[in-house]
């Protein structure tokens, strides 16, 4: 029997994504080459697809890298002089932040405890931030800052940058691209693909700032700087051979997510996440993690329990796999992700086990 991946990442795989690789199979996708007609209209359906899923608008590019880790350092390289601004709940925002002070910038960050969210009221952003740095599902400790926040705290500093990390909740969060400048995603969460890909959106107030910068003599990187993602991007084109075979699944995988309908994807993603924190609630054997139910995450759920490690170790005898708890708390705590890929009988399935162990 097959295993069911309910974990943060690297996740379930799309129902069908074994049907689009045995097609690149087919075509032979992995030893064409990247400067040739057909990559170039393959690079382009998978951004028109992301465009239309995620409502993008035309001047925005849409760029890949080989991760989002690689997004958070080139983000810091190509968009911030002096200061960037971080909100840390976990330690994916945490890292985005340490990449700042790692390149050398004055990073700036407010924190809250595990398992808690921020107040947009209670954020205090220093005149100084270039970059503001908002993770949407903080993926250790499944918080969500929600969109409606994150357009309201950019609404409050209309004059600095916007980036969003995304990556383990796209495409769920609808999220307004003329609010902000930049948001990116990699694909082996939400999207049901293996690892090796990043996704980073982009405006021009974004281009502009990186030939800015580089203008005044910062180093903006070298084969990923962001003038040359861009300056390919517009003819379809990478600065190096990226993942081909990816990028061409993730534009397949977009454009079954556009035709189920991404409305009806987010309204499954919020019926099947109220389902899980309502058994939850009642169970006797777990809780929520994150109280504040404005700020629990539909996508990666988070719950205490005493011994995780033996829930996992039942539910692996089911085939079901869902994720440790993070850190220092891998042993109290469980994560279970809840992306597009996982059938509604399979999360059935989830929740009836859970009741039993
Ligand atoms: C997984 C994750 C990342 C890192 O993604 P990679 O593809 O491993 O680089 C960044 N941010 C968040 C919120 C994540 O969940």
């Amino acid at each position: 029997m097959k295993k069911t991946y309910f974990t943060p990442g690297p996740a379930q795989l799309y129902p069908t994504f074994e049907k689009h690789l045995q097609a690149a199979v087919e075509e032979q996708l992995g030893s064409i080459s990247h400067r040739s007609r057909r990559f170039r209209s393959m690079y382009q359906e998978t951004a028109e697809n992301l465009r239309a899923l995620l409502n993008i608008p035309a001047g925005n590019q849409i760029v890949f890298t080989s991760s989002a880790t690689e997004i958070w350092e080139r983000s810091i390289q190509n968009l911030v002089g002096e200061s960037s601004f971080h909100l840390v709940n976990g330690s994916f925002s945490q890292k985005f932040y340490d990449f700042s002070v790692e390149l050398g910038k004055n990073a700036i960050k407010q924190d809250a405890e595990p398992g808690k969210g921020f107040e947009v009221a209670e954020v205090q952003i220093p005149i100084e931030s270039e970059l503001v740095c908002l993770t949407h599902n903080e993926t250790s400790f499944g918080v969500m800052f929600p969109a409606s926040s994150i357009h309201a705290l950019q609404a409050l500093n209309p004059e600095m940058l916007f980036i969003v990390d995304m990556v383990s909740s796209a495409p769920y969060p609808e999220l307004d691209f003329t609010k902000i400048d930049s948001a990116f995603f990699s694909v082996q969460k939400g999207f049901g693909l293996p690892p090796g890909l990043g996704v980073w959106i982009v405006n021009e107030k974004c281009l502009a700032k990186a030939e800015k910068l580089k203008a005044a003599g910062h180093r903006i990187g070298t084969y990923h700087s962001l003038p040359l993602l861009w300056k390919n991007a517009l003819s379809f084109e990478t600065p190096s051979t990226p993942n081909v075979v990816s990028i061409y699944l993730l534009g397949k995988i977009a454009g079954d997510m556009l035709q189920k309908g991404i409305q009806i994807i987010r309204r499954e993603t919020a019926e099947r996440a109220a389902e899980m924190y309502g058994f939850l609630e009642k169970s006797e054997k777990f809780k929520p993690l994150v109280q504040n139910k404005a700020h629990r995450s539909p996508t990666v759920l988070v719950t205490q329990t005493s011994g995780s490690q033996k829930v996992i170790d039942q539910l692996a005898e089911q085939y079901m796999v869902v994720g440790s708890g993070y850190g220092n708390f891998k042993e109290s705590q469980l994560r279970i992700a809840n992306f597009p890929a996982t059938t509604e009988a399979e999360w059935k399935r989830l929740l009836k086990m859970l009741a039993t162990v």
